[in-house]
């Protein structure tokens, strides 16, 4: 995570911006390929903040990228406009596994205190209400932690996501020039292991991301980049304490990575009784079928109440409480008011996970059960 206080970024990204030009080709050949300035833009990131490690680079502080990756991805294309690393799918961790993340922290034996903050870290993570990410401490290893020594202004870094899986490396820096608390190592260890999931920085226009680039990583219902205060995604707070998710941190994390309900449903007439099946979830341990009735006047919504009718560990069930009609919706016979009231019906399915349930309103499908002139 890059690091230092605002008043010291000046001089890094000087500093960063020396070393770009020092990788800069001073005359590019035709035949010869693009630059690792421009390669590294060709992703998404700043091509001012690049420093060369040899076989990786380090970008915006504290983002690692292999010299393997940045020529793959120059091999896809070289248009400018190419989808952003930020949110091709590839910076998607999988539905299979981001509730299963381990995190390999023995690379840490040597320093207890960012080992004990990531463990810390790996608990803030897993703690988030209606997120389906969930990280444990062990192995093998989705994620491996060790140490390195390179910048002095570099406190942590790590790689983001591919194929699915978390970044593969977060690198805790033994010559990081400031000395930090527990609380600033917990803070590190969260940003880190966020960006593994994906997460750039909330404020890389601040940073001095390029045009373009802005409206890549926003994510909906969030403040747009930069106005996310008290992000612990916030680039150049290596120093800031651990104070919490924002309330941003915590809707980007629920909005970008939901508890997956079933993909698919269908209701049957099983002699008369409607046979409800459903896809199973990976990793869901139980499901939860509600019905819900969306009552109506003039045609127009007004309420809808949920009623649970089952949990089960099957991935069907047979609702005996209730006729299979083949209609969902209805008008009553009666009027109130001179209004018309009616109804219509939907199943819905919930997965249920020892960390949580996806939303009774994700996963809902008409339910053909209305009765002629819906009178009960
Ligand atoms: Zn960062």
């Amino acid at each position: 995570m890059n690091r230092f206080p605002a008043a010291l970024a000046a001089a890094t990204l000087l500093a960063g911006a020396l070393a770009a030009c020092s990788d800069a080709p001073t005359g590019a050949a035709p035949e010869s390929g693009p630059s690792l300035a421009e390669q590294v833009a060709a992703l998404g990131f700043r091509a001012d903040m690049i420093e060369d490690h040899g076989e990786y680079v380090l970008v915006e502080g504290d983002i690692y990228l292999s010299k393997a990756q940045l020529r793959s991805a120059g091999q896809q294309s070289t248009d400018p406009l190419q989808p952003r690393f930020q949110y091709v799918t590839n910076n998607l961790v999988s539905n299979s596994k981001i509730y299963q993340i381990r995190v390999d922290l023995s690379g840490l034996n040597s320093q207890p205190g960012w080992q004990n903050a990531a463990r810390d870290a790996i608990a803030h993570w897993s703690g988030i209400a209606s997120s389906h990410v969930e990280m444990v401490e062990g192995t093998p290893a989705d994620i491996t932690v060790g140490t390195t020594c390179t910048s002095w202004n570099v406190a942590a870094y790590a790689s983001f996501p591919s194929g699915g899986n978390p970044g593969s490396t977060i690198y805790v820096n033994t010559c990081f020039g400031y000395s930090t608390t527990h609380a600033q190592k917990v803070h590190n260890m969260v940003h880190e292991l966020g960006h593994t999931i994906g997460f750039r920085h909330s404020n890389y226009v601040q940073m001095g991301e390029s045009a373009g680039v802005e409206g890549a990583n926003h994510i909906w219902g969030t403040p747009t980049s930069g106005n996310a205060s008290g992000s612990v995604m916030n680039g150049g707070t290596a120093l800031n304490s651990w104070a919490g998710f924002a309330a941003s941190d915590v809707t980007a994390t629920q909005s970008r990575y939901p508890i997956p309900g079933p993909g698919s449903y269908s209701v049957t007439n099983s002699n008369g009784t409607p046979l409800i099946s459903w896809a199973a979830v990976s990793g869901a341990t139980s499901y939860t079928v509600s019905l819900i009735t969306f009552n109506t006047v003039n045609g127009q919504y007004q309420n809808h109440w949920v009623n649970p009718i089952t949990t089960t560990t099957s991935t069907s069930y047979l609702d005996v409480d209730r006729i299979y009609t083949g209609v969902y919706e209805c008008t009553y016979d009666w009027s109130w008011g001179g209004e018309t009231q009616g109804a219509w019906y939907e199943y819905a399915v919930q997965a249920n996970f020892p960390h949580g349930s996806s939303p009774v309103l994700n996963s809902r499908f008409y339910a053909p059960i209305a009765q002629p002139g819906c009178v009960y």
